[in-house]
């Protein structure tokens, strides 16, 4: 197959209030919030998308907030954890500051010859923090609360909960190029094939029921498409499965198409360009709201509906 694969581009799950991820993701975690713009299909309620400095590819996490909603319930036919990656020696920082803020977390744990600390978000989200030997310097944001030196350093992987290890295998392997490459205690690894390195773990719970997406859990996970072409040769791909996948869809920073996968998952693939630097100053990113071309002329209407957000520092 001649489509490249690169890895995650972003995870978005749902959160309830907007402030408390902000203070959760940018003010506990270290993110950079990147853009505080809309959700494009219900311009009533926040998209919130955290990253590296500039908010590259990979190390984005966006979240819609749904105030007042249920929260969901984590099953099968959804990522059931997302994983940061953070240097090798870092985690003895992280337990420190996980509980000066009082975040849930667990005690590390060895899972595939790697160290990680799995926390719930203010949500109940399922989190990971993976020390990695490895981990690219990238763009870690100098005004983060994180010494750079302990900084995240972007998504390494998901976990998918699915009914069919079979099932998921072929998806991963056949249609993505992810390669497996490791079992352990009922979780198959699959690393991806591109630069990109991204981990997909896959938990097959056969009788397990289905997970319900509302706050609290991942509403779905991007994968990259380097260019316009290469989605273009994605959808094509799709399509010749068999797959129901939607139109290309502007999403002002990333163009972007969304199929299910057979097990249930919902998938984006998304591509890199133009980034979020488009409609704002980079040193600058996140400060206001953001609203896509077509949306502008109802700033005054959605500013009205939603609450205040404010960045972590901005105290009072
Ligand atoms: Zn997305």
């Amino acid at each position: 197959m001649s489509i490249r694969f690169a890895g995650i581009h972003h995870v978005t799950a749902i959160a309830e209030d907007p402030q408390e991820n902000v203070d959760f993701y940018a003010g506990v975690l270290g993110l950079r919030l990147v853009k505080k713009t809309v959700n494009f299909d219900d311009p009533g309620s926040y998209h919130l998308y955290y990253g590296d400095a500039s908010g590259n590819p990979g190390t984005i996490m966006t979240f819609f907030s749904w105030p007042g909603a249920a929260r969901g319930r984590i099953g099968t036919g959804q990522v059931s954890a997302t994983s940061f990656a953070v240097p090798q020696d870092s985690l003895g920082y992280w337990l420190e500051r996980l509980l000066q803020h009082g975040v849930r977390f667990d005690q590390p744990v060895r899972r595939f010859d790697e160290t990680m600390v799995a926390i719930s978000d203010p949500d109940g989200l399922a989190i990971e923090l993976v020390a990695r030997p490895e981990v690219p310097n990238g763009e870690v944001w100098k005004g983060s609360p994180v010494p750079p030196e302990y900084a995240i350093r972007g998504i390494s992987g998901v976990t998918l909960s699915e009914r069919s290890e079979e099932i998921a295998e072929n998806v991963l392997t056949n249609l993505l190029g992810f390669k497996k490459v490791e079992e352990e205690e009922g979780r198959t690894r699959y690393l991806s094939a591109g630069s990109g390195g991204s981990f997909a773990d896959v938990v097959a719970l056969p009788g397990g029921a289905a997970g319900q997406t509302a706050v609290g859990t991942v509403h779905h996970v991007a994968w990259r498409a380097p260019d316009d072409e290469m989605q273009e040769a994605w959808r094509e791909e799709l399509e010749a499965r068999g797959l129901h996948v939607t139109p290309i869809l502007d999403r002002n920073y990333f163009r972007s198409i969304y199929f299910r996968e057979p097990g249930g998952v919902l998938f984006e693939i998304a591509t890199d360009p133009p980034g979020f630097a488009v409609d704002e100053d980079p040193d600058h990113l996140g400060e206001d709201l953001k609203l896509p071309p077509w949306l502008e002329k109802d700033r005054e209407r959605i500013e009205e509906v939603l609450p205040p957000v404010h960045l972590p520092h901005e105290e009072g």
